[in-house]
């Protein structure tokens, strides 16, 4: 498909390409749609081996920011950037100054924050070019313990449809990643008297993780993670991990996770795990506490108390995702976009 074909098919409206040779920038800006708002998403580095699939990811990213920002109620639109690059070794103050002069050239229409390969301090530099970026340090900061509650809050809804009582207490949660989300996942879910397994492809992470929260932590091979037999499978990696291979695996009822683009193939894998039985919370539901976050940030006055009680709001909204896929005998996924997309109209 060319790239005007790809746009067309998600529904893009702009998709900016920039190149700075001289600080070795390449990447790709794409605003999806600024109906409700300016287009907020994060930006990530990564070492993408095409810049096909660097398109590929930053035009369903953008996509996914579109729904997210309108079922959070937030008047915003979806965008989001990419880096072409390897985050540990090719990383300078050049090239993310030369990066902010491209969000600022876009006069306010995208707004940037950090994502997967890019930190509070990259994001100042991104500042010293434009004043379109949030999550800058001293402001309202790292989002992830902000995602990691309304995940959490997201867990506790799809209990409550599955099991009739939204405790997460006795529950086994089988989590993938034990990254910036996991880890605050983690300590609420521990909290709550669950039992947790979880894996990641840096087993130190793992282990310093049961250093600080006790014996309630059992570490998982990552290959061994999806035989888990567990109550939730939580993806708080990297995208794809559910796909064809994965989900005949799964010895779970419910997928509630933090993971961006969890799905590999968004319509397929869907299908597979509402044909198993699996309720599965759509990535872009869940995990929207980051988002709220920033946007208070841009909305002035900052107070954390206020954004965690928006960020419950997680709850409500998938218990409706759930009973328009439920009425519809649909994947949640569907019903999810199709709430996004009335909100859209209007
Ligand atoms: P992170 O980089 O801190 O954590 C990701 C972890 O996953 C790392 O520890 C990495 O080693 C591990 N990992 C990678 N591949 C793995 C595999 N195959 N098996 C097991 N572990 C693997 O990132 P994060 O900020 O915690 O974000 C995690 C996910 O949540 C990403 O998909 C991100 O896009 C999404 N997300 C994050 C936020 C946020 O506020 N940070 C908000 C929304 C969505």
């Amino acid at each position: 498909m060319s790239v005007f074909e790809q746009m067309r098919a998600y529904g893009h409206e702009q998709v900016v390409f920039c190149s700075e040779p001289a600080v070795g920038l390449r990447a790709i800006i794409a605003i999806h749609d600024t109906t409700l708002g300016p287009a907020l998403g994060g930006v990530r580095m990564w070492n993408y081996r095409t810049e096909e699939e660097a398109l590929q990811d930053v035009l369903r990213l953008s996509r996914a920011m579109t729904y997210k920002a309108a079922l959070a109620g937030l008047r915003l639109g979806g965008g989001k950037a990419v880096i072409l690059g390897d985050p540990r070794t090719e990383k300078s103050e050049g090239l993310f100054r030369a990066f902010g002069r491209f969000v600022e050239s876009l006069g306010g229409r995208y707004i940037t924050a950090e994502d997967v390969g890019t930190t509070v301090e990259d994001m100042e530099w991104i500042r010293q070019e434009t004043r379109y970026v949030t999550g800058v340090a001293g402001k309202s900061g790292d989002p992830s313990p902000v995602t990691a509650y309304g995940v959490y809050c997201g867990m506790k809804a799809c209990a409550q449809v599955v099991y009739g009582e939204d405790s997460l207490a006795g529950r086994t949660i089988a989590v993938q990643g034990a990254g910036n989300v996991a880890r605050h996942l983690v300590a609420h879910l521990v909290r709550e008297g669950a039992a947790v397994y979880i894996a990641d492809i840096f087993p130190e992470k793992v282990q310093r993780l049961r250093e600080e929260l006790g014996t309630a932590i059992t570490a998982v091979d990552p290959e061994a993670i999806y035989d888990v037999e567990c109550d939730i499978f939580s993806p708080n990696a990297l995208g794809g991990t559910l796909n064809e291979r994965t989900i005949p695996r799964l010895r779970c009822r419910i997928v509630a996770g933090g993971a961006n683009n969890q799905l590999q193939d968004e319509h397929a894998d869907a299908l597979r795990l509402h044909e198993r039985g699996i309720l599965y919370a759509p990535d872009y539901v869940i995990n929207a506490g980051g988002l709220i976050n920033v946007a208070a940030e841009l909305e002035g006055e900052y107070d954390r108390e206020r954004v965690l009680r928006r960020v419950e709001g997680i709850y409500t909204t998938l218990l409706r995702v759930f009973q328009l896929a439920q009425e519809r005998n649909q994947p949640p996924t569907e019903a999810a976009a199709e709430l996004a997309h009335r909100i859209l109209r209007g």
